[in-house]
């Protein structure tokens, strides 16, 4: 192991190397979001599984311990997926069946679907079969080029699963390469022990979750869905402020089914992100300048619930930075993919395809506040990007939409 720690390999023969940062951003905003740096003919070179220098095929190579011959491949910076439901017991395709003779989401959710579905399936399942599953969902966004990835609790509702949940997610982060972070979600819908008393439920989660969540250590943000039907602004400050409290930063679903006030409470409570954002007014746009939440924008599950897309291209054009994720979970975005995500953000939120790219990693590690150790190809950052075949890759990834692009993934500079 000590060898291998010390070992300087060197990636030569890179058709095109992309996302290569000389001077480093911690995100991108406006219009900084078109731009991306490539490098044709290009060489890497990784030490102790970090980024230590690259070049010109031209220029003088260093010397290495091994030499990996990439034979004109693309390669990209690892993807960055900072918003995943990845740890639930079942699809929920019974109800997307529903849903497509017309019944709507929210009808399924008041009727004991959707997440309180999930959440019944969850609670009864093993959870070493849940972990292999989870698990098993993982492997598959990594093959796509995602290195690293976030994992929220909220199908438990009750103390004993979602530990189970957060403890299954820590897991995997022990088990795979990838960075894995997790997030306590308690407050994502109210179970049916509480049904009709949400504000018990509320306290609750701070007497009773958030301590066994945050004693056991398994949680390294917090998030609330602040929406109507689920919790209110107050309520949701309340929680994140309790979180606060024992170190969690915050996150929050906000602006899903309505403009319900969750980007103010995502700006009040210092959040690192506000994701959703489907429905935005001018106010919000105004609250998000001025301050260090990133607007994360889930084009997935406005692809499979169809409901309005985050307006990504009126936060952009306002100077704001934009992230996107693949909220990938059962019952709204079936989505691991992230290349797939970056297309829909292009041909549903007319980003462009660089603006896309910079969506998925830079500013995605900076949603996790990440921004220093992955989401580009620079010096000191952990040696995480994946390879193509595929030609002009930064338009032709989100081009030819629905394939996977990838042909290797490496952690560390180790292939996966
Ligand atoms: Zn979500």
């Amino acid at each position: 192991m000590l060898f291998l720690q010390g070992m300087r390999k060197l990636f030569t023969h890179i058709e095109q190397l992309h996302g290569i940062e000389t001077s480093i951003a911690s995100q991108k905003s406006g219009k900084e979001m078109n731009a991306v740096e490539s490098l044709e003919k290009a060489w890497l070179l990784v030490e102790q599984g970090k980024i230590a220098s690259w070049g010109s095929m031209q220029t003088p190579m260093p010397g290495a311990d091994e030499e990996i011959n990439l034979q004109g491949l693309e390669v990209l910076p690892g993807l960055v997926d900072s918003h995943t439901h990845t740890v639930f017991a079942e699809p929920r395709s019974g109800e997307w069946e529903m849903r497509l003779k017309g019944i709507s989401y929210e009808a399924i959710a008041e009727a004991g679907g959707g997440i309180l579905n999930s959440a019944a399936k969850l609670r009864s399942m093993d959870e070493e079969l849940l972990y292999e599953q989870s698990l098993w969902r993982v492997q598959r966004m990594l093959e796509h080029g995602t290195t690293t990835l976030e994992i929220k609790s909220g199908y438990g509702l009750d103390t004993a699963s979602e530990l189970k949940m957060l403890r299954i997610a820590r897991r995997i982060g022990n088990a795979v390469s990838a960075t894995v972070k997790t997030t306590f979600l308690g407050a994502h819908a109210v179970p049916p022990e509480f049904k009709g008393n949400r504000e018990a439920y509320v306290q609750h989660i701070i007497s009773e979750m958030l301590p066994a969540v945050c004693e056991a250590g398994l949680a390294d943000h917090m998030d609330v869905f602040c929406d109507r039907g689920f919790f209110t602004p107050e309520e949701t400050l309340q929680l994140l402020e309790a979180g606060a409290e024992y170190g969690l930063p915050a996150k929050i679903h906000a602006n899903e089914l309505g403009i319900t006030g969750g980007v103010q409470a995502a700006v009040k409570a210092g959040a690192w992100s506000a994701d959703h954002l489907e429905h935005l007014g001018e106010a919000e746009i105004d609250c998000l300048r001025n301050s260090a939440v990133m607007p994360v924008g889930l084009p997935g599950t406005s692809y499979f619930l169809g409901i309005p897309y985050a307006d990504g291209r009126r936060i952009i054009d306002a100077g704001l930075p934009f992230a996107l994720a693949s909220d990938f979970n059962p019952g709204s975005s079936p989505v691991c993919n992230l290349q797939m995500v970056w297309s829909l953000g292009c041909s549903q939120i007319k980003l462009l395809p660089s603006e896309g790219f910079n969506a998925i990693t830079i500013n995605a590690a900076r949603s996790l506040r990440l921004e220093n150790s992955t989401g580009s190809i620079a010096v000191g950052k952990q040696a995480d990007f994946w390879t193509t075949e595929t030609r002009n890759a930064l338009q032709s990834v989100p081009y030819f939409f629905g394939i996977n692009h990838a042909e290797s993934v490496y952690i560390g500079g180790d292939k996966i």
